[in-house]
């Protein structure tokens, strides 16, 4: 409820001039710039799913997140404390953290990420796989963009050997750009390693000139490997269990890894609470309803990533089949209600 009225609130207009959800999604040519309509958002989204379309910062949704829980409980999270082990015992489960605390709960979720600590406690350590992509990430104040490029469109370009994503964030004042490309030499998967500009450009140096635009104004370019693990048998041992990028981490190329681990701990959420005296059977439940969702995810972002990176996507014809394929792909999948 609490963070019904947050999401609420966070649409609403401020003022008419205030632009908040996407107008539409475009494809475009890697080299020619040429652009297809991919699916219109704007109000066709408010008619079909009763909210705009929006794109918001991390940080914002943290934002959203953090003050819903604290307007139920304000002392329910604690920040900048890193959890160092896992332990379950008969009737609780302890997490110590690196400044020598030690929380005793009911239970313990790891939500820690594809380097999580919490599954190494669990099941030991397991490398990640390097998948031979790298991803680009950079924001860019909108004001600084030519007013062809700064407008409420998510757009995808399409090209050899790698694509580049961007769309407004903040209700307009940020563009997000993600990029990804194939490359084997760099491999520490990571959210805040600081690349360059030149190395950036460099990825995409023959793209088009709006390509080169959006590059020219980042302010921080981050880079990181993308990585994956191998399929995990079980997520939970005792009264500790794993969610989102801790257990099944994914590939981009279906943009749901976050989607994920937030369908991950509404399930959680709602087996805890119906099984609260019964770890076993909650995490039996909560594994159970989101395997196969779940792995399906991470197979097809894995099968998506050949059709990113075809060759053939340097032929301006075959691009304007794969963007009349994706169109008709476009429906998005609906994520049928679970009994607990
Ligand atoms: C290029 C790219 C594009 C993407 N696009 C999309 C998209 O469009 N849509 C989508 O849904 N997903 C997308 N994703 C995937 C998404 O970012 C991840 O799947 C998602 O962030 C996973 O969420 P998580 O909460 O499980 O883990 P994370 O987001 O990694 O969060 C883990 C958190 O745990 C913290 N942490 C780690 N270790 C510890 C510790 N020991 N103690 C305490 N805290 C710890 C970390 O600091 C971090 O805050 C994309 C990913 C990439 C790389």
């Amino acid at each position: 409820m609490a963070l019904a009225s947050c999401l609420r609130s966070a649409w609403k207009r401020p003022s008419p001039t205030c632009r908040f959800g996407l107008e539409r999604r475009e494809l475009r040519h890697w080299s020619t710039g040429e652009t297809w309509n991919w699916f219109d958002l704007g109000d066709k989204s408010i008619e079909r799913f009763g909210t705009p379309h929006l794109m918001l910062h991390r940080a914002d949704l943290h934002g959203l997140l953090a003050d819903a829980v604290r307007s139920l409980k304000p002392d329910a999270i604690t920040l900048n404390r890193r959890c160092v082990s896992v332990v379950s015992h008969a009737g609780y489960a302890e997490a110590a953290f690196d400044d020598r605390s030690i929380v005793k709960a009911p239970y313990v979720i790891g939500a820690d990420g594809i380097h999580s600590k919490v599954r190494v406690c669990l099941f030991g350590p397991s490398k990640p796989i390097f998948t031979g992509c790298i991803a680009w990430r950079g924001l860019i104040p909108m004001e600084k963009l030519p007013h062809r490029l700064a407008r409420m469109v998510g757009t995808n370009w399409l090209g050899p050997h790698g694509n580049v994503l961007h769309y407004p964030v903040r209700r307009g004042e940020i563009m997000n750009f993600v990029s990804t490309s194939e490359r084997d030499d760099w491999q520490v998967e990571s959210w805040s390693t600081v690349g360059t500009r030149q190395e950036l450009r460099n990825d995409f140096r023959d793209w088009h000139a709006d390509v080169q635009a959006m590059i020219d104004q980042i302010e921080t370019p981050y880079k990181w490997a993308l990585m994956i693990r191998e399929p995990m048998p079980a997520w939970s041992k005792g009264r500790v269990t794993l969610l989102g990028d801790a257990c099944h981490p994914t590939l981009p190329f279906l943009g749901q890894g976050g989607v994920m681990s937030i369908e991950d701990g509404y399930v959680v959420a709602a087996c805890l609470d119906k099984y609260f005296g019964e770890p076993g059977l909650a995490f039996a439940r909560y594994e159970e309803i989101r395997r196969e969702r779940t792995s399906m995810v991470v197979r097809k972002a894995s099968e998506n990533k050949a059709s990113a990176f075809a060759p053939s996507l340097a032929d301006k014809d075959r691009i304007a089949e794969e963007g009349r394929a994706r169109v008709a792909a476009s429906s998005p999948a609906r994520a049928d209600g679970v009994v607990i």
